[in-house]
């Protein structure tokens, strides 16, 4: 056949698993082998690279992420297979074991897979604890709106059920002039809106001993960016200069993501977090007073090893009390190495089952109360594509609820004011104003 450039392309073909942070680093892997000439094609696609980028917070991650390999190798058979990312850091001989893996990259080698794929003899483990930075400015793909900017790594916090600093190793930071290069560049680019990411932001320290609050004073300094947003940010971290310094900006939304894990002092004790209940319900009542509109997310974790019903209920009371918005639900999960998977009391599948299934349950129905409560009000809301099932405009308001526009004019990519008028079928929909 005649070696057209149409057929001459290398074609790449990648899939995330797990975090935002996890995303954000595929999205800047991804455009690494576009500037290389790469065309990236769907996963299930026959390509001549597949990347996965794993996570290996639950055992159904690790799981998840083997049939992911299967799936690569059975539609890319001369492909090459690079699998990269928390679990491969964690289970290198595995992954390497599996038929058609050529390449394992554990977290911060996977930045180097270009120079790996150069090589001539592709077939190795490549697994090491850097303390480096790695990782830059970048987005997933599906919307060109929003950015994630990742500004931090790893974390020196030793939660007894959490295996990402065994993963991802002590936390590091990127410096905040090189934040504010990637952030002008992504804007540049188009983006209006910039999502601050990281293992746990809330420790972020340079060398220099500059903190988040630094971080973010500079970024909303910035022309030309209209949105800021933070990622999850641990409760004993937010500070009051960090709120005075958000809330000193139109640019920064109000919508946190602030980890609860448990509503009971013992199983917070046991976890290792460094916050109890009242802490945490102060942090909350800060964060609603700065932003009473705001939208506010919370991870929980259900059947934590010795969780009595009492205890499980305690959360659940404490959700229900509390402006908690948007629910990111977890049954405990084992994790070799850490201190929790070696407890006593053990919880039942069925019994963390039940207890995930009443908390997303209470959470969806708080966040459809949350979006009815938003009825009548009007938001800005940055736009991001057209809905493939009902033709409607959708983007996120401020306070991130999701909402629907009946509309022929193109709005992607643009911020507009809205009215929101109706909340039916678990859909917010607005009109625009402006
Ligand atoms: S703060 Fe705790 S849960 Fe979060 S990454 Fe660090 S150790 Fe894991």
């Amino acid at each position: 056949m005649e070696n057209t450039p149409e057929n001459s392309t290398k074609k790449v073909a990648l899939h995330t698993l797990g975090c935002r942070l996890n995303f954000s680093e595929t999205g800047s892997l991804a455009q690494g082998f576009t500037k290389r000439g790469y065309e990236v094609v769907e996963f299930g696609e026959k390509a001549d690279v597949v990347f996965i980028n794993t996570c290996t917070v639950t055992d159904s991650a690790d799981s998840t992420c083997r049939n992911l390999i299967r799936k690569a190798h059975k539609s890319s058979p001369e492909g090459k297979i690079v699998v990269a990312g928390c679990y491969a850091q964690m289970e290198p001989e595995t992954i390497a074991n599996m038929q058609g893996v050529d390449l394992v990259l554990g977290t911060s080698e996977k930045y180097k897979v270009f120079d790996y794929l150069n090589e001539e003899e592709v077939s190795a483990i490549h697994v090491d604890k850097s303390t480096d930075f790695y990782g830059a400015a970048t987005t997933t793909s599906d919307s060109h709106t929003r950015a994630f900017l990742k500004i931090q790594d790893g974390c020196n916090y030793v939660c007894s059920f959490c295996i990402i600093p065994f993963a991802r190793g002590r936390s590091k930071a990127i410096s905040i002039k090189d934040a504010i290069a990637n952030a002008e560049e992504l804007i540049a680019g188009g983006f209006k809106e910039i999502v601050l990411t990281g293992v746990n932001i809330g420790e972020y320290e340079t060398s220099s001993g500059e903190k988040l609050t630094d971080m973010v004073r500079s970024l909303l300094d910035i022309e030309g960016l209209e949105r800021l947003r933070l990622s999850s940010v641990e409760p004993n971290t937010i500070t009051d200069e960090l709120l005075e310094v958000l809330k000193s900006s139109s640019k920064f939304k109000d919508h946190f993501h602030i980890p609860l894990q448990s509503g009971d002092d013992t199983i917070l004790t046991n976890m290792r977090r460094k916050y109890s209940v009242a802490d945490y319900k102060k942090i909350i009542n800060k964060i609603i007073t700065a932003f009473p509109n705001a939208g506010i997310g919370a991870d929980i974790i259900c059947g934590f090893p010795g969780e009595t019903q009492e205890q499980f209920e305690s959360t659940y009371n404490l959700l229900k009390e509390l402006p908690i918005t948007h629910f990111h639900v977890f049954p405990y999960s084992k994790r070799k190495g850490t201190t929790a998977s070696k407890m006593d009391n053990h919880i039942h599948n069925a019994t963390k089952k039940e207890r995930v299934n009443s908390v997303i349950h209470l959470g969806d129905s708080k966040l459809a109360l949350f979006a009815e409560d938003q009825v009548g009000t009007t938001n800005e809301v940055l736009f991001e594509r057209r809905s493939k099932k009902n033709g409607y405009f959708t983007g996120y308001t401020s306070n991130y609820v999701r909402v629907y526009i009946d509309t022929e004019e193109d709005l992607k990519n643009q911020t507009r004011k809205v009215y929101l008028k109706e909340y039916k079928d678990g859909k917010l929909f607005a009109e625009l104003i402006q």
